[in-house]
Order: C-alpha cells, then sequence, then structure tokens
C-alpha cells in the first residue's frame, strides 16, 4: 500500500506521515498531497484505511458551495479500514479490528446532545475534514488517505459478515437515512417516497424497505426504474412527467428528499398525505421556497435531519450486518475522483462510488 518515497511509519516527532489526495481550491480538482496525522494519544486508534466513499458532500465542500471550505481540504467520511495501533488508554479496539469512521472526529462531550449521544447535534462537534479540531487551529483531513488517528469514542465496530467496500457508504449515506427513519418510526403500513435516486436515496429504499414500508422511487431518470425495484422500491414514479406527479398527490406519509440541487419542494410536499412529513436531507446551497398553503391545508411537516450520532451508527451497522444491508457500489481507483466527481453531478453512479485505497 505504501507509495515509494512516503513512508506511513512514525517521524521523529512521533506524527504520522500519509499519503492523501486533496483539492488546493473550489476549482483546483483533487490531486495528490502528503499530510501528517497526529501522534497517536492514549485514547486514539490509528487506522489503515481500506475503502472510502464518495459523498455529495465531499463534491459541496472540494467545490466551497456552502462557503465554509478549508483549504487544502482532504475529503472523505465514509471510512472503513483496519486498526493498526492503538493508545494505552483504548479498550474497545485492539490492531486487526475491522473499523469505521464517519462524518464526526470529535464533540465536545458534555452539552446534553453529546450525553443522549447526539453528537451530531453538539454546537462543539468536530468533523471529519475542513473543520477545526478542539484546539481551534488543526484543520482535519478525512478519509481520501492512507491512514488516519482517531479518538476511540468516534470509532465504530464494523462486522467482518459483509463485503467492506460495500459497508463504507453506510457510514454517511446508511447512517443519514436510517436516523430520520427511525426517528419518525417509518414502519409496515406506511407508504414512503424518495425522491433522488442516488447515494443516499438507494440506502434510503433498501431501509425503509427493510422496516416493512412500501416504497416509491420519484425520480427524474426512467432508465433507474428496474434498479429502484431491485433495491426494494414496490414503484417508481418520474418526477417529470406531470401526469403520475398530479396522481401521486396526497399519497405518501414520508417523502424522504435526497437532491443535492436547487429542485422544487412543493412538489414532493403535495404528494403527501394530512400530516404527513417531507424529511429533508439533502443540502442545496440554495434557500428552500415553500408554498403556505399545501403545508397549512394538510398540517403537513418537513423537517431536516443530519447524518447519526455514534450510538446510532453502531446501531445501524449492526442492522446492517443482521440484514445483509450494504451499499450498492462501483470501485473505483484513487486516480479517478475528479472523473467520478463528473459522474455524481450528472447523476451517473450506481449507487455509490467508494474510493480502494491500496490505489493510493
Ligand atoms: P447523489 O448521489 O448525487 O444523489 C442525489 C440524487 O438527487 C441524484 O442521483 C438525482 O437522482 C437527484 N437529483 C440531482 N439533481 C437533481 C435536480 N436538479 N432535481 C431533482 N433531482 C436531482 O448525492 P448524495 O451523496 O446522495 O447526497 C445527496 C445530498 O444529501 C447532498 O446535498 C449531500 O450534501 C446531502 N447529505 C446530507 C446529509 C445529512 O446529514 N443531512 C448527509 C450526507 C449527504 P435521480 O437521477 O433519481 O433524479
Ligand atoms: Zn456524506
Ligand atoms: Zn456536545
Amino acid at each position: 500500500m505504501n507509495q515509494p518515497g512516503i513512508s506511513t511509519s512514525p517521524d521523529t516527532t512521533g506524527k504520522l506521515p500519509s499519503k492523501a489526495y486533496a483539492a488546493q481550491s473550489p476549482t483546483s480538482g483533487l490531486a495528490p498531497f502528503a499530510i501528517s496525522r497526529r501522534k497517536p494519544g492514549p485514547y486514539d486508534v490509528v487506522i489503515q484505511i481500506r475503502y472510502c466513499g464518495v459523498c455529495h458532500t465531499d463534491i459541496h465542500f472540494v467545490r466551497n458551495d456552502w462557503g465554509i471550505s478549508i483549504y487544502p481540504m482532504v475529503p472523505g467520511h465514509e471510512i472503513v479500514g483496519v486498526v493498526s495501533d492503538v493508545g494505552p488508554e483504548v479498550h474497545k479496539f485492539k490492531a486487526g479490528d475491522i473499523v469505521g469512521v464517519g462524518c464526526l472526529v470529535d464533540s465536545c462531550r458534555s452539552c446534553e446532545f453529546c450525553r443522549a449521544g447526539l453528537q451530531q447535534y453538539c454546537s462543539g462537534m468536530v468533523l471529519t475534514y475542513s473543520a477545526y479540531e478542539k484546539d481551534g487551529k488543526t484543520v482535519t483531513y478525512g478519509g481520501y488517505s492512507s491512514q488516519i488517528v482517531v479518538d476511540e469514542s468516534f470509532v465504530v465496530k464494523v462486522s467482518n459478515r459483509l463485503p467492506l467496500q460495500g459497508v463504507a457508504p453506510l457510514l454517511c449515506a446508511g447512517i443519514t437515512t436510517y436516523s430520520p427513519l427511525k426517528t419518525w418510526k417509518v414502519a409496515a403500513g406506511h407508504k414512503v417516497g424518495v425522491l433522488g435516486l442516488g447515494g443516499l436515496g438507494h440506502m434510503a429504499v433498501k431501509f425503509a424497505a427493510s422496516l416493512g414500508a412500501e416504497v416509491t422511487v420519484l425520480s427524474r431518470s426512467a432508465n433507474k426504474a428496474p434498479d429502484a425495484r431491485k433495491l426494494g422500491a414496490r414503484h417508481f414514479l418520474q418526477t417529470t412527467d406531470d401526469q403520475q406527479v398530479k396522481a401521486a398527490a396526497e399519497s405518501f406519509d414520508f417523502i424522504v428528499d435526497t437532491v443535492a440541487t436547487r429542485h422544487d419542494y412543493n412538489m414532493p410536499l403535495n404528494m403527501l398525505r394530512t400530516d404527513g412529513t417531507l424529511i429533508c436531507v439533502g443540502a442545496p446551497p440554495e434557500p428552500i421556497e415553500l408554498q403556505a398553503f399545501p403545508l397549512l391545508f394538510k398540517r403537513r411537516r418537513v423537517v431536516g435531519s443530519l447524518i447519526g450520532g455514534i450510538p446510532e451508527t453502531q446501531e445501524m451497522l449492526d442492522y446492517c450486518a443482521a440484514k445483509n444491508i450494504t451499499a450498492d457500489i462501483e470501485l473505483i481507483s484513487i486516480k479517478d475522483i475528479n472523473a467520478a466527481y463528473v459522474r455524481i453531478e450528472k447523476s451517473d453512479v450506481k449507487y455509490r462510488f467508494v474510493i480502494d485505497l491500496a490505489s493510493l
């Protein structure tokens, strides 16, 4: 796995030189970049990264869509790998364990949300990349890299029963769709629409179907209809066909909106029954424009949801191991990452790219 000329063993200060791919600006694209991981502390786990999923959030960050990016940036928050070393106070993990890291690598650990295991809602949470560690100056680098050092409290256990490539996307696309379905108690008897069949969308279909719901994929892309059914959807609705959209008015209990770019939120809203819930997980940079009447007259709800906390991420991974659920992926070499971004932007991925870090 080592690139000639770059060692991954500790340097004289104990830091770990690591290989990575980074963006230097919103327009630079991604290219090889040498980074240094911190000297492992007592509670740290050193992970040799095997696979990292490519989330649309990586593209938003690399392109600075949200205006919060920090460069140079090493994206990647769907990480699975093997533990190579642990600090003396680490008790949950040992060398050789297969583990995962998602979107968070730290949080304040004392607020009401941290105490409830909802670290994603902690105002002091530290994102896996393009963020500052709690020292306020060290920038975090993500999973497009050879290894990572993470506090054990933010590392989760991965079953060796599932193919690891397909597990990587569970660390973001998986938990982001699992969490709201559980929060809103989606179950048998519910009609669930999933808007946008990409990385998050295809996991939402798998989870909602596994929970017993009757799932419909709402997609612009007619060519995805056969896949939608294979993923567990009972129905497919093409959102560019006005007749189909009209016929689906007031028919869903929940719609999970996973669309990454500007789109009409009133279209799914009108497809909800009275008291129906539009669950927004997609994160377009533009403001959401909602009409009042469709909300008021049917007492509909529009809610958001952000990834999931560490305990729920572990619960989701255990659920996937028990139910044999993984992401449908296309494995790529790191050198193809820029081309993969272009394909994602064209909705041309089935249904998640995953980087094989052996190619680094
Ligand atoms: P993705 O793989 O690109 O999937 C998005 C899907 O949305 C596409 O496959 C496409 O599906 C549909 N779509 C794209 N552009 C559209 C448009 N203009 N109008 C209507 N539909 C469109 O992206 P992803 O990785 O699933 O991420 C989706 C969004 O979720 C991103 O904004 C990402 O940042 C966000 N996200 C949020 C969280 C959270 O915690 N809330 C976590 C992770 C990601 P069809 O071809 O089927 O129409
Ligand atoms: Zn993500
Ligand atoms: Zn907190």
